[in-house]
């Protein structure tokens, strides 16, 4: 080995040089850190100079249970300039050569990660505390969702790189779930791309080709798709049972339980959050006896005006179920967003006449006694379990789905108001909308994020009207009478047409003015393409309800000459071609003829209309122009989102 030159020593000359950390620009930082599963963010170029700063990189929960700091009252800590330093070299790597590796990179860095961030430490201590259990609570009901979707079952088997931990951990799972990478059949967080089979039906039972519809034809299907409870195998040859939740997962719900309590303890201080308290008590006991119905009538008498905060955690949606049976474990911890006092005002008096709005539509169904609280906003937190996808998130939800509490329309409905309302997602949903729609379509699109919040509470409100998921036709439940998946598709295409057949309401009513309207109406148009854009199925063949409600919603726009789909115009990219121009002067009348269709298939349980409305509008060779709008949106990369949390 040469002796080292004299005269100057290197590395002290590099020390003293001040590193500059400008090597990436924010986005391309963001994702590789995901490829490279590693908890950093960068949040913003507050002050614009191309690099990141101490003050502008996050610590991201749900990445690991260790203790992770990146800058401290000193600048940047070492642990970070082995970061930055890995992610710089991460994003010079060549393409790889194996496909399974190059699918993997694409999954992972076509992405958007995008902050969910929120300051706790100006909050009551007591309020801190109890913030702190349940985040704790949430990274237990992760492991019990994990387990739930068989995710448990397949983490020995996951390759070791970061890419493939980190996809596994992201997607619940070793599926890709992109829209351009799902289909690649390598593309998986293990060698060789097994299936997932889920926790909640025997393995055997499941690899057995429409193994949902024999569940569904059997004479005890009634106890063994019960939301709450697991199929397993029985004694007897080919026999099956149903097992309760609070059995099945007991050893993942016991700590869930225990920090529940604790966070009931400690903001128990504060004598205005009494009903907090009282939920946070019934919950925990829920999740040891799986009696939700206490919970929810504990849960429905929170609201906006006696809780700082929102809290929800049990098991609730079934999307996620291939049978859309069963109810998926989530938490929801969130802030209320004092702006929903305002909305509540002025739509809880319209509850009544929206509800007989949709009576007059059909005579068959009878309007009912609607009470239901509109839509709290709520500024998420933390999402857990079944609330935290891949991809995007619930912008809004109604519970509970079942049980008293649903049937009696005393649910809880809310709106969240702090997703998509970033500037980064802002600006890139208009970017993606101007290579669909023309110039002058383009220009009826409002800024901000009111009309998207418009659409959502209207979407929310109009799941308790009307038929529901729990209203029965001849003596059978929607699930029955459709089948799991046509049920949640309805429902949700009930719920978003909605979002559309109220507005005029609303003009008339002088809640909102002509031009929210318009923006509300573009909106919701906008919000459809983005969901045609993640295909109509799931790899397995399930329906996508959001997806498919949005194929029947354009191909019906699109019939009746609302929506008109021009393969020779420009679109407002001055680029794509092929666009859509949108004539809106019919619109109040067509959105009432599909609204009248949906509640009639609904109220009367017609399953060959609502067949039909589906193979008309869903299938890549309807008029709806399938292919073209995946294309647009695979030009730009998916939300993924991250959460950040100071106390
Ligand atoms: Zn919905």
């Amino acid at each position: 080995m040469p002796p080292e030159p004299e005269g100057e020593p290197v590395a002290e000359v590099l020390e003293t040089e001040p590193r500059t950390y400008d090597d990436l620009e924010r986005l391309r930082f963001n994702q590789v850190a995901v490829r490279l599963n590693l908890p950093v963010f960068w949040a913003t170029d507050a002050d614009e100079d191309g690099a990141i700063d101490p003050d502008e990189v996050r610590v991201l929960h749900f990445y690991t249970d260790e203790e992770v700091a990146w800058a401290d009252d000193d600048g940047f800590t070492a642990g970070f300039d082995e970061a930055y330093d890995a992610i710089v070299a991460a994003s010079q790597e060549p393409a790889p050569e194996d496909p399974r590796a190059a699918a993997l990179r694409q999954e992972l860095e076509s992405t958007a990660p995008t902050l969910i961030e929120t300051d706790l430490s100006e909050m009551p201590e007591p309020h801190q505390a109890f913030a702190r259990h349940m985040a704790a609570a949430a990274g237990h009901l992760d492991a019990l969702y994990a387990k739930q979707v068989g995710m448990t079952a397949m983490a020995g088997q996951v390759g070791d790189d970061p890419a493939s931990q980190s996809l596994f951990r992201r997607n619940w799972g070793p599926r890709c779930r992109g829209a351009a990478t799902e289909s690649i059949p390598e593309c998986s967080a293990i060698e060789g791309a097994p299936k997932q089979p889920v926790d909640v039906y025997p393995a055997e039972l499941q690899s057995q080709e429409n193994f949902c519809e024999a569940l569904e034809a059997r004479d005890d299907s009634a106890a063994l798709l019960g939301h709450f409870t697991v199929v397993r195998e029985g004694e007897e040859e080919g026999s099956l049972r149903a097992v309760p939740y609070h059995e099945a997962y007991a050893a993942e719900i016991a700590p869930i339980v225990t920090e529940l309590r604790a966070a009931a303890d400690a903001v128990e201080e504060d004598e205005s959050e009494e009903k907090l308290v009282a939920y946070l008590r019934a919950a925990a006991t829920a999740f040891e006896d799986n009696d939700w119905d206490p919970a929810n009538e504990a849960w429905a008498a929170m609201n906006a005006q006696n809780s700082k905060w929102y809290v929800r955690v049990g098991p609730d949606e079934v999307y996620w179920d291939p049978c859309s049976q069963k109810a998926g474990f989530h938490l929801t911890l969130a802030l209320i967003d004092p702006a929903s006092l305002q909305w509540q005002e002025k739509l809880t008096p319209l509850q009544e006449d929206m509800e007989r709005s949709l009576a007059r539509l059909v005579r068959r169904y009878r309007a009912r006694d609607v009470s239901f609280h509109m839509p709290d906003f709520i500024q998420i937190v933390l999402n857990a379990g079944d609330d935290r996808d891949p991809f995007g998130a619930t912008i809004g939800q109604s519970l509970p789905n079942w049980g008293p509490v649903a049937e009696e329309g005393r649910g809880r409905t809310v709106a969240m108001s702090n997703l998509y309302a970033d500037p980064d997602s802002q600006a890139r949903r208009r970017e993606i909308a101007s290579t669909l729609l023309t110039e002058e379509a383009m220009a009826m699109l409002g800024g901000g994020t009111d009309a998207g919040l418009m659409s959502t509470i209207l979407h929310e409100a109009t799941h308790n009207l009307g038929p529901t998921s729990a209203t029965k036709v001849r003596r059978k439940t929607p699930a029955e009478l459709f089948g799991g998946g046509l049920a949640s598709m309805l429902e949700e295409l009930k719920a978003q047409t909605g979002a559309l057949f109220f507005v005029p309401m609303l003009v008339e009513k002088e809640v909102i003015d002509e031009d929210a309207a318009r923006e509300t109406y573009m909106d919701s148009i906008v919000w459809a393409f983005g969901h045609i854009s993640r295909g109509m199925t799931t790899p397995s063949g399930q329906r996508k309800p959001y997806s498919q409600l949005a194929a029947v919603q354009v191909g019906f726009l699109m019939d009746k000459g609302v929506l008109s789909w021009d393969p020779e115009a420009t679109a407002a990219d001055g680029e794509s071609q092929g666009a859509f121009s949108v004539d809106l002067s019919n619109m109040d009348e067509v959105v009432t003829e599909l609204m009248k269709e949906v509640v009639r298939i609904k109220a009367t349980g017609d399953k060959r209309a609502a067949e039909a409305l589906a193979a008309k509008y869903v299938p890549d060779d309807s008029p709806v122009p399938h292919e073209t709008i995946r294309e647009r949106y695979q030009r730009f990369p998916r939300t993924t989102f991250v959460y950040s949390v100071h106390f």
